[in-house]
């Protein structure tokens, strides 16, 4: 028997409703999303040899504007100069152009762009010259970073050290060496750079007295999380100070692996004692970054700083946007932008004239479309090479000289907003209104089905990543999850991990509805049936046999360029794998395949149809039970207790699991020694049902009786607790 998969839950459940705005109000801002990094690592050698300017300076003034022909948003920071080590300059400032920006209540951010903030130092590698459509003022030097984030090396100008995206550089002094050295010369002095100077010196001083001050960080809650949803840290430990004063938190920058650390801003903090801080775990921060995976760093208003033992595992990050001169981040949400419930994907001539390319790129976006049920949508192609700002969302291939040396694809992500006021109460909201996706044509790209060779990247796996940023998640520092914020030649991730679903899933619950202001429409998510779907099934199922096989059987209608299908088999109906293969006979007609080694509990079919162009398409799933564990009652962990189970999981709850063919009630009774009566509850179960949870941290150590009954079943288990 099987059962067809209804529509998630999630699509009835609807995230806390928002509150009503009595008055709506358009202000001008401006604001900007978090950065992140696709690319490939260029060396300091290249970098040094390749950029016409490089400089040590600080980013003294910033203002975004559009281009000539209002398509993009840029912008140009005004550079102070402290030092030149390459270029010949009178000019005591540059202008440094970066891609995305905000003006009034448009916004672009660029997947990949250097992002800069007023009164950051540092190192910048600079091409002459400003992107195309940019006026450029005569008045001054106009450049932009090389190697896009790679052309900045940023200074901690407190510590007197300094990091790129792929480096950590002991000393400011270990930058100026590699850069002096390579171009045979010393750097020319501008002005004094005092701000690093006392940094560097009070440095020094803190660490002769350090040991005596030190906060300890003895511990945090939860251990997982993730960035940019809201989610609170509680970080223990002792000498935290007070009050938080000029005292920060910092988090491994998943942007870069870790490399950098990355502050919250000040509207993260919730509260700070000398032995407790509480903290929003943030994807978008004071110093650029989305908070990633790794130890925990405090450090108090006196500068002395600790750091965890242990690591906090950041599972997803939801991208947030900020309005400039705000400092309150913000998450975004999907809209119906397309009027028929979600977004428009256009392919630009370039992609079209790759097939394979389009094939790769329609799988990529199938697979979303298929699991978190964002309405994504590839329409007509357009004629039109170009990722303007013009409600359209457009896929092409681009030179380096656009998506930014060693650069693999960028997604660049448009944002409109508005501001509603109720009361003293004041909210910025914002929505995607398109996003648009360009690919570095350089790259040696395996466009699939086949994998990836030596030195090859894989274009499905970086698509499905890029699509990731579209569907507004930020980076993580996990290397098997496709939101890893750095993809090596080789690497092949065709499928969503966990983490990513969870993320995108939280995304689409909190674009159920409407933004309060800016009268948009929420997203439709697509329901289960609406994926890439093979019309050529006519009928598709799966059940056990009484010898305990899974028999899949098909029907097709009609099968042209049908090469062969694959069945495949899951256990979440999130990850598949291929189990089987049967070749297309050319003809309409019935199709038997045998799973001689079916998985327990619930599991789920669906048949992958390969085509001889080398596309794909699925058929709907189906669940099937395992007959050996139907009516088979589970409770674990046992012994439980206040220690951590081995699959990492509080042992302060008893789970048990029971499956039943239809629908049915199991009632549970924990007793203690004495027969005295702790727990009693009464649960619905059927053949879907997920594990059922009892809480027992308040429950003294000892022997218990766990007694259950369902229907005519019933039964009796011996659980203990201890210490
Ligand atoms: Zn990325």
């Amino acid at each position: 028997m099987t059962t067809i998969l209804l529509t998630p839950d999630r699509l009835g459940s609807r995230s806390i409703a928002i509150l009503l705005a009595l008055l709506l109000s358009v202000i001008s801002f401006a604001a900007h999303a978090s950065e992140d990094l696709h690319m490939v690592p260029v060396p300091l050698e290249d970098r040094i040899k390749a950029a016409d300017i490089i400089v040590e300076g600080e980013v003294v003034a910033q203002r975004s504007f559009w281009d000539a022909r209002q398509e993009l948003i840029y912008t140009a920071h005004t550079v102070r100069l402290f030092k030149v080590f390459k270029g010949e300059l009178k000019e005591r400032q540059v202008e440094v152009i970066t891609d995305g920006g905000t003006v009034g209540l448009a916004m672009h951010t660029v997947s990949s762009a250097l992002q800069l903030k007023k009164g950051q130092q540092g190192m910048f590698f600079l091409s002459k010259g400003a992107p195309t459509g940019i006026i450029a003022s005569a008045a001054s030097i106009i450049t932009q970073p090389y190697a896009s984030r790679q052309g900045f090396v940023r200074y901690d100008v407190e510590r007197g050290t300094a990091t790129d995206p792929f480096n950590q550089y002991k000393s400011v002094q270990e930058v100026y060496q590699t850069v002096t050295s390579r171009m045979g010369r010393q750097y020319r002095t501008v002005v004094t750079n005092s701000r690093l100077e006392s940094g560097i010196k009070a440095q020094l001083q803190q660490q002769s007295t350090q040991a005596t001050q030190a906060p300890n960080v003895s511990g945090f809650s939860p251990t997982r999380t993730s960035a940019g949803t809201g989610a609170v840290l509680t970080i223990t430990g002792t000498g935290f100070g007070t009050t938080r004063g000029n005292g920060f938190v910092e988090f491994p920058n998943a942007d870069d692996g870790g490399t950098t650390l990355v502050r919250p801003y000040a509207s993260d903090y919730i509260s700070w004692t000398n032995t407790q801080i509480r903290v929003l775990v943030p994807s978008y921060t004071q110093t650029g970054g989305t908070a990633g995976t790794g130890r925990i760093k405090v450090t108090t208003n006196d500068g002395s700083s600790g750091t965890s033992d242990g690591s906090l595992i950041i599972e997803f990050a939801y991208s947030n946007v900020v309005a400039e001169g705000g400092n309150t981040p913000f998450q975004p949400v999907l809209i119906d932008a397309n009027r028929n419930g979600g977004y428009t994907i256009q392919f630009a001539p370039s992609l079209q004239s790759r097939s394979a390319a389009q094939e790769g790129f329609r799988r990529a976006i199938n697979n979303w479309v298929c699991t978190t049920n964002v309405n994504w949508n590839v329409g007509a192609t357009t004629t039109t090479e170009s990722s303007a700002d013009d409600g359209r969302s457009v896929i092409r291939f681009a030179s380096p000289a656009v998506t930014g040396q060693s650069v693999l694809a960028r997604t660049i992500s448009k944002y409109r907003g508005c501001v509603s006021i109720s009361g003293t109460q004041r909210d910025t909201i914002f929505w995607l209104t398109e996003f648009d996706m360009e690919i570095n044509s350089t790259i040696p790209w395996q466009y699939g089905p086949g994998g990836p060779g030596a030195n090859q990247y894989d274009f499905e796996t970086v698509i499905l990543h890029e699509l990731g940023h579209a569907h507004q998640l930020g980076h993580v520092i996990m290397p098997n999850t496709l939101m890893h914020y750095n993809i090596g030649r080789q690497k092949q991730i065709r499928d969503l991990t966990a983490p990513d679903i969870a993320g995108a899933n939280l995304v689409l619950n909190r674009s159920l509805n409407p933004p309060v202001c800016g009268g948009q429409s929420p997203m439709k998510p697509k329901l289960d049936g609406d994926c890439n779907l093979a019309s050529e099934i006519f009928t598709f199922d799966a059940s056990f046999t009484n010898a305990g096989d899974v028999n899949v059987i098909w029907t097709t209608s009609a099968e042209q360029g049908i090469a062969r299908f694959v069945v495949q088999r899951s256990q979440d109906g999130q990850q598949w794998e291929d189990v089987g293969e049967v070749p297309a006979s050319g003809q309409a007609r019935d199709y038997t395949f045998i799973d001689n080694e079916p998985l327990p509990r619930r599991s789920y079919y669906r048949l992958r149809v390969l085509y001889t162009n080398n596309s794909e398409a699925f058929s709907g799933r189906v669940q099937v039970v395992n007959p050996s564990d139907l009516r088979i009652f589970k409770v674990y962990p046992n012994p439980f207790g206040v220690t951590t189970n081995a699959n990492g999981t509080s042992g302060e709850t008893l789970r048990i699991e029971y499956l039943v063919r239809s629908s049915s009630d199991l009632s549970l009774q924990l007793y203690d020694l004495q027969g005295r009566l702790v727990r009693d509850l009464e649960a619905t179960v059927t053949d879907g049902t997920e594990v059922i949870e009892i809480n027992v941290a308040d429950l003294a150590s000892g022997t218990y009786v766990l007694r259950w009954s369902e229907g005519n079943n019933s039964g009796a288990t011996k659980v203990v607790k201890v210490q």
